[in-house]
């Protein structure tokens, strides 16, 4: 969970203002005290602190709560206050464009292009790398290898010194996709070389977004950066890295959102599918337990691969359900996303769910597609032939015992039989369309 420290403060306090048996002000008193110190410990500014604690406590204090409970009245002023502290947040548009990337060095910027080309791809938009890094040697391979993992196209001049020749190039190179995503040199710090550089480059790409990318632990400080880069080339957005790990997250948003760069992405993982869009009203949802199942709904729909389902839907509904459909079944629920996340999204859904318990479903989830690794194509289309040296055999090549493999086995008969039991094709075809959208 992104800004787990934070959430878990603000959870409390929202618990305390609900469960108040009458909320005056001592109960909006206290709880804004709760609140302050919450936010001082992400690291939000001290005066943005004092100005929104103040503005929560006056208007619970003078605004009547419209057709809702006191303890519901207060919630949704601090509902609205934090969204406003953060911004609105922006969508990147999806059509034909050019995408300057900036930041400085180790920010997570080069990680951060492939995410992006990731995201933008998988909305059906094909998309071109420009490796315009001409300080670095090894940030043309990096980006080309991860290009390589999304079937992106990558420019790179490893040997050339002049970035804006690379983007020109580039340019021409990669013509023919619709987005181009130009990757560019970081420095240890703010330099007015780099910054004369970017502008260059600026110049010669003429982007219709200038993206910074920078990482959320480092606070408040994100500010001096959007700040800087703004100044330079006037930027149309920001994505934040490294959300995951950062108890400092909620400083860099923030900051950031002072300095009038809307946030575009938060980066929340290493992995390439780790990247959300930032909607301040979701995140804030999120951040004080109120569910969004929308992101859910959304996350479920781009990763379940639309062609294979339908095909899995077919299979099963023509009564066809093998350990390979059963392993395919795995594989895409196992996409949207794990389980602790999923319930993060569903209003209630922490804590609601024994942690242990998810943790035990996703082990064995795991471990259900070693064993399956370890089948021949012939036991993965007829597990009838799973029974005795097979099994030993099965067991001992995904090193578990033979009782897990049972396990397996008898958790397919039952999920086929579940299938089984669905006789009405029209119901199967409704319940498959729901997963989808
Ligand atoms: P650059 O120098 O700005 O291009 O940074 P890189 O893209 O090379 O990233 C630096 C490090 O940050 C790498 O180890 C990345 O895997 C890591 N990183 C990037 N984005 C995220 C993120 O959202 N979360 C986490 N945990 N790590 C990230």
């Amino acid at each position: 969970m992104v800004l787990e420290g934070l959430s878990d403060s603000l959870r409390s306090s929202v618990r305390r203002i609900m469960n108040a048996p009458h909320v005056d002000s001592k109960v909006i008193r206290e709880a804004c005290i709760d609140i302050q110190r919450a936010l001082l410990q992400a690291d939000v500014n001290v005066k943005q602190v004092l100005e929104l604690t103040k503005r929560i406590e006056k208007r619970a204090l003078t605004e009547k709560p419209a057709g809702m409970g006191s303890g519901e009245h207060v919630v949704r002023i601090l509902y609205e206050e934090l969204s406003n502290l953060l911004g609105k947040g922006r969508c990147i548009e999806l059509k034909k464009q050019k995408i300057l990337m900036l930041g400085i060095y180790g920010q997570g910027k080069t990680t951060t292009c492939a995410k992006f080309a990731k995201f933008l791809h998988k909305k059906g938009l094909s998309v071109g790398l420009i490796a315009a890094d001409v300080h670095r040697p090894a940030a043309y391979d990096q980006l080309n290898q991860l290009g390589e993992r999304i079937t992106s196209k990558v420019y790179g001049d490893p040997g050339a010194k002049d970035a804006s020749r690379v983007v020109k190039n580039g340019l021409k190179e990669l013509s023919e996709c619709d987005v181009l995503i130009v990757d560019t040199a970081g420095r240890h710090k703010l330099d007015n070389e780099l910054m004369k550089e970017i502008e260059r480059i600026n110049r010669v790409l003429d982007p219709a977004e200038r993206i910074l990318v920078i990482d959320a632990t480092m606070g408040q400080q994100a500010r001096e950066q959007a700040k800087a880069f703004n100044d330079a080339v006037s930027l149309t957005g920001v994505i934040l890295t490294k959300m995951d790990g950062s108890a400092k997250g909620g400083g860099a948003l923030s900051a950031v959102s002072e300095v009038g760069s809307p946030i575009m992405f938060i980066g929340t993982g290493e992995k390439l599918d780790d990247l959300e869009p930032f909607d301040s009203e979701r995140f804030i949802s999120r951040l004080l337990g109120m569910g969004d199942l929308q992101t859910l709904f959304e996350k479920a729909k781009e990763s379940l691969d639309e062609r294979k389902s339908e095909e899995l839907a077919r299979k099963m509904m023509s009564g066809k359900f093998t350990l390979r459909e059963f392993y395919d079944e795995i594989d895409n629920v196992s996409k949207i996303g794990t389980m602790d996340h999923i319930m993060d999204l569903i209003p209630g859904g922490k804590g609601k769910i024994d942690r242990k318990k998810i943790e035990e479903g996703q082990n064995s989830m795991a471990k259900f597609r070693v064993m399956m690794d370890s089948m021949t194509e012939g036991e993965m289309r007829n597990p009838a032939l799973i029974k005795g040296t097979r099994m030993a055999r099965i067991a001992r090549g995904s090193g578990v015992e033979t009782k897990d493999v049972k396990t397996l086995i008898k958790q397919y008969n039952m999920a086929k039989n579940m299938m089984k039991g669905m006789k009405n094709r029209k119901v199967m075809r409704q319940l498959m369309k729901m997963g989808m959208n």
